[in-house]
């Protein structure tokens, strides 16, 4: 078991996530302000998004793409 330090975006509260028990996507509740997070795995370390952050890259990379 290993604990892994996260810092809630919207809030900014830290609280720990248990690395066995959590992967990349999955979803987690902020136990300050009850947001509801997604688990992003970067470096081996976990970051927490919005899900308006999530949906915000996929119209990124929509955007993003280039037709001939
Ligand atoms: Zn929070």
């Amino acid at each position: 078991m290993a604990l892994m330090k996260v810092k809630c975006p919207e809030c900014h509260e830290e609280f720990e996530l248990d690395n066995n028990e959590y992967d990349e996507h999955d979803r987690v509740e902020c136990p300050e302000c009850s947001a509801d997070l997604i688990v992003k795995v970067k470096g081996g370390k976990f970051k927490l998004a919005t899900d308006k952050e999530k949906y915000f890259d996929e119209d990124l990379n929509q955007f993003f793409v280039e037709e001939d």
